[in-house]
């Protein structure tokens, strides 16, 4: 068992990885993003780490704009 990063609860980490990957798909890679951290913590990280990545692209103009989700994630 190891103890997570940001919660310091005790998880395995064999179930993280495997729920992270089920989460998204295989697209991400819980020991490039996620390590050190419990399957939830893991994936709300990236999931805040993607609406800030889709905030900014709205800022750009990669993405169409929705003020609401701006204001919120960024
Ligand atoms: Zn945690």
């Amino acid at each position: 068992m190891t103890k997570c990063h940001e919660c310091e609860k005790e998880f395995d980490v064999e179930a993280a990885r495997a729920e992270y990957t089920s989460e998204f798909s295989g697209e991400l890679d819980y020991d490039e993003y996620g390590q050190g951290n419990c399957a939830d913590c893991a994936i709300s990280e990236a999931e805040s780490n993607m609406n800030v990545g889709r905030a900014i692209d709205m800022m750009n103009g990669d993405e169409d704009y929705d003020d609401d989700f701006v204001q919120k994630h960024l």
